[in-house]
């Protein structure tokens, strides 16, 4: 919630039409948030209402991007909140997830928690949960690289047995994006 920019729903969604133009306010750091209307949120899912955090989930990210949507980092290095976070600064992710729901409990905010099983990535070494967070990395532009393999394809110099790999390599390399060399262990 400390990162979050925006709520995106359903363009078909009723429940949501009259947000149009409205903005939200995050109630634990009364941060205005835009309403986006996007047609792959998923109406059936939860509320319908997905909370947009560009700066610490992948999704997001990219919903970000397509709306110009600001990138809000409010974790340092080390996994505890920064001074983004208001009254959470300096505590531990965990620790602040419940005082977060603590303060909402007490402010009348709080609805309820479901069990909700889904994927969350885990450090191979301590299986300690992952925290998706912005930071810089090295990138290399694959264009340039993916013209020249695509024309030794596209005239015959390398032949793909099976033929049909021809058009998932073919896909792969026209729709290439740059690639990430960084290697830190986070
Ligand atoms: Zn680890």
């Amino acid at each position: 919630m400390l990162g979050d920019v925006a709520i995106a729903v359903n363009p078909k969604d009723k429940r949501y039409k009259d947000l149009k133009n409205k903005t939200l306010l995050l109630p634990i750091l009364n941060r205005e948030l835009k309403v986006i209307y996007d047609p792959m949120v998923d109406m059936k899912f939860g509320t319908g209402a997905l909370k947009v955090t560009p700066a610490h989930d992948p999704a997001d990210f990219g919903l970000g991007q397509k709306y110009n949507l600001e990138q809000i980092n409010m974790m340092n290095e080390d996994a505890t909140i920064n001074s983004i976070g208001g009254d959470y600064e300096g505590m531990d992710r965990l620790e602040a997830r419940e005082a977060i729901i603590a303060d909402l409990k007490e402010r009348g905010l709080f609805v309820k928690s479901e069990a909700h099983r889904y994927a969350v990535g885990h450090c191979y070494r301590c299986h300690t949960m992952v925290e998706p967070r912005l930071s810089p990395q090295w990138f290399v532009k694959m264009k340039p690289l993916a013209e020249p393999a695509i024309a030794a394809v596209n005239d015959g110099r390398i032949k793909f047995y099976p033929q049909r790999w021809t058009k998932v390599y073919l896909d792969w390399m026209n729709n290439i994006r740059p690639w990430c060399i960084s290697r830190q262990i986070w």
